[in-house]
């Protein structure tokens, strides 16, 4: 309601919202900052205040064709009016979530079956995760449950996909379930403990230890390994040369069912429509939301592979009904959105421009600041972009956490009217843009970047 004081909302949130990752303490005495958006357009987002900042980060990799499409508000009012919600158990549907189950499929990578709808990636992931203990059970395997996860890895924040994220933050206090979860060695390159490894050594260092934790659990415990084809709020990190080749003739050689975690990665964002095809990866199941409906609307999903799905028809015809679903399952009004959005990214050609411009961003950074002496790396693939700070480039010597240089290059860049994100974990600078920014944009994120550096630094 326009007509409430600034005073009256800030109070009442304070006083009664409780804000998702949000240190309480800070946010109920007014020491966070406490932004209320109202509007956005284009890759520009507005406050109540009337500042406008450049969402360099896309709310959370999420709003990949920008702010402010009326092709999908549209959409999902037109939806709303006739039907807002009818449930999808036991084979009923809804128009935009059959259609946009076939565009989905359509734009899969090869050999994927079917798409289950949820409504977030952490939703969709605990999915995953029950999937892959079925599939073994209608195999006639119990025993092999495990799923080996990465740390540095992010897959949620629920139970299961809590434990599955390899971020300590995400743990603390949580007393979330250790088993059956395992986790191996981030592909994080520049953060290698053995400096004197080179590119590929590193990518067989990875190889190695995922080998070494398989052998030592055993082969027959192990259902799944689950990745993000590059790692997002661990720090934006592609994997090491080689990487994903390699650990897949591993997962294969031992019987060990793929999930790649495409929650960031789906629908462009590494310039390819998804990071398997980007990286050659092929999946038996792939977790998908955010670039599905640009989060016009809530919706995630299950892609399964032709195979998987042959094993869920067979659990059904020897067990009946699958026992596993959401109210809001495939909820029309996500799926409305889906379907218009996955339009307009085919009518912007915006798979292509998040390879362009993408190579552009991360060009330019690298250009305009790779050099910096608190630069020690600055990297990125398609529309994805990090700039890790450290007091020593050459040594390699880390900020001290206390310091909290991200956050405060994060504060700075905001004040040049840019959004980028302090990654959770480390003193870096995160960028996830829409798939939409132009090359003028780009400019205007890498011209902030270098000067909040350097008023900070
Ligand atoms: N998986 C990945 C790779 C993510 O980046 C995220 C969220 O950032 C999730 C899963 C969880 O998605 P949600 O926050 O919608 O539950």
């Amino acid at each position: 309601n326009a007509a409430r004081s600034d005073n009256e909302l800030h109070s009442w949130d304070r006083d009664h919202f409780f804000h998702p990752s949000t240190h309480m303490a800070q946010h109920a005495r007014g020491e966070t900052p406490n932004r209320i958006v109202t509007g956005g357009e284009g890759v520009y987002i507005v406050d109540r205040e009337g500042k406008r900042s450049l969402d360099a980060f896309a709310g959370l990799y999420c709003v990949n064709v920008g702010y402010g499409r009326t092709s999908i508000t549209d959409a999902i009012a037109a939806q709303a009016g006739k039907l807002a919600y009818y449930h999808a158990y036991a084979g009923h549907g809804s128009e935009p979530s059959i259609e946009l189950a076939k565009m989905v499929i359509d734009r899969a990578p090869k050999g994927m079956s079917r798409v289950f709808f949820g409504l977030s990636g952490s939703d969709a992931n605990e999915t995953n995760i029950k999937l892959v203990w079925y599939i073994n059970n209608v195999l006639g395997r119990p025993q092999k449950k495990k799923i080996i996860s990465r740390w540095r890895g992010y897959h949620g924040s629920g139970v299961m996909t809590g434990s599955l994220t390899g971020l300590a933050g995400f743990h603390n206090l949580f007393d979330l379930p250790r088993a059956p979860i395992l986790h191996t060695v981030a592909p994080y390159y520049y953060r290698r403990e053995d400096r004197s490894l080179s590119e590929e050594a590193f990518t067989d260092h990875c190889v190695a230890e995922l080998e070494t934790l398989i052998e030592a659990e055993g082969a027959d415990t192990i259902a799944a390994f689950i990745g993000e084809p590059v790692l997002g709020t661990g720090g934006i990190v592609p994997p090491p040369a080689g990487y994903w080749a390699k650990i897949q003739a591993v997962l294969k050689k031992h019987d060990i069912l793929l999930i790649a975690d495409e929650v960031i990665t789906g629908f462009g964002r590494l310039g390819t429509m998804f990071g398997s095809d980007h990286y050659g990866i092929e999946p038996d199941l792939i977790t998908i939301a955010k670039g599905l409906t640009s989060a016009y609307a809530p919706l995630s999903g299950v892609i399964v592979s032709e195979k998987v799905w042959r094993i869920l028809e067979q659990g059904s015809d020897e067990y009946g009904p699958i026992g596993h679903g959401w109210t809001y399952a495939a909820h029309p009004l996500g799926t409305a959105a889906g379907v218009a959005n996955l339009e307009l990214v085919d009518e912007l050609d915006l798979v292509a421009n998040a390879r362009e411009v993408g190579a552009y961003l991360n060009a330019s950074l690298k250009q305009a600041i790779g050099g910096h002496r608190f630069v020690g790396e600055v990297r990125g693939e398609g529309m994805m972009a990090a700039v890790e700070l450290v007091r020593d480039r050459d040594d390699r010597v880390f900020f001290d956490a206390a310091e909290k240089v991200g956050p405060k290059v994060a504060a700075a860049l905001l004040a040049n009217g840019v959004i980028g994100r302090a990654m959770p974990q480390g003193d870096i600078l995160g960028f996830a843009p829409p798939l939409c920014l132009t090359k003028a944009e780009a400019d205007l994120v890498v011209d902030a970047t270098k000067t909040a550096i350097d008023t900070v630094a």
